[in-house]
């Protein structure tokens, strides 16, 4: 199964090949913090983004690990991508953005990205 996510507008879309998540990460960090995002975590295999690149600017920032993407038009962050702690290229799911997922049933656990 699989489910998809997209930014208010529609010009940043995607679908992500695995299962619906139950559980979702809150941050704490600089940037999470304001954003309000829940995230889920894949690899690159698993994404596959339907919309242009060109629709996306990039913010990053401190390390630049993270490549914080945003829509254009709308402003939404849908998705992220960086790399991991061991060195893997992963992509973040913001599930708020995210398709059939009932965001009061997810399980959220804190994560202390500011003490990072
Ligand atoms: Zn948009």
């Amino acid at each position: 199964m699989s489910f998809r996510g997209s930014c208010h507008c529609g010009k940043v879309a995607y679908t992500v090949d695995e299962d619906p998540p139950t559980e979702a990460m809150a941050c704490n960090c600089s940037i999470c913090r304001r954003k309000g995002a829940l995230h889920h975590f894949t690899t690159p295999e698993r994404f596959r983004l339907e919309t242009s690149r060109g629709d996306i600017r990039t913010y990053e920032f401190n390390k630049h690990v993270v490549r914080h993407h945003f829509c254009t038009t709308c402003g939404c962050a849908p998705f992220a991508e960086g790399t991991g702690p061991g060195g893997q290229a992963m992509v973040e799911i913001n599930l708020r953005c995210a398709e059939g997922i009932d965001l009061e049933a997810l399980k959220v656990k804190p994560f202390d990205g500011a003490s990072l």
